[in-house]
């Protein structure tokens, strides 16, 4: 028992939280990717045995873009980030989504301010999009 919650002590510590916020994170079923540093649910990473708790340390997206030749700069995720809000971008200038200005927030009804990826940035969601308004986008990646 001693060594499994030194473990997590250490754990938490790695990733820059407490242990309260570590714990509530892995009860929520969240965890933390190595590469992107974001805390992401556990279907986002894949399953190894290896590991203390059978899943892969860096989360889906990441193990596709370190795999991937990078054509941008800048931390794998925030790239395909990038390239998610550049194809809403051009969905729009095309037709095919509404100006987010015109439409209203999923979670509160004002007028919404984001396209808000709500499958993540994978290039198959990448116009998997509701549309928020800024304080609903920033509670919806807080989550
Ligand atoms: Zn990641
Ligand atoms: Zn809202
Ligand atoms: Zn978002």
């Amino acid at each position: 028992m001693g060594s499994a919650s030194g473990s997590i002590k250490t754990a938490a510590k790695r990733v820059g939280v407490t242990v309260e916020e570590y714990e509530a994170n892995i009860a929520a079923g969240l965890k933390h990717c190595g590469t992107c540093r974001m805390w992401l649910p556990t279907e986002r990473y894949a399953i190894d045995r290896s590991r203390h708790d059978g899943l892969c340390s860096t989360c889906l997206d990441c193990r596709r873009v370190s795999t991937r030749k990078r054509r941008v700069g800048g931390p794998p995720d925030q790239q395909t980030a990038t390239l998610a809000v550049e194809a809403v971008r051009r969905a729009v200038r095309l037709g095919f989504l509404e100006p987010v200005r015109e439409r209203r927030c999923t979670d509160c009804g004002q007028p919404a301010a984001h396209y808000h990826h709500h499958k993540g940035y994978a290039r198959t969601n990448w116009l998997e999009v509701v549309p928020l308004c800024v304080g609903c986008h920033q509670r919806r990646h807080i989550a």
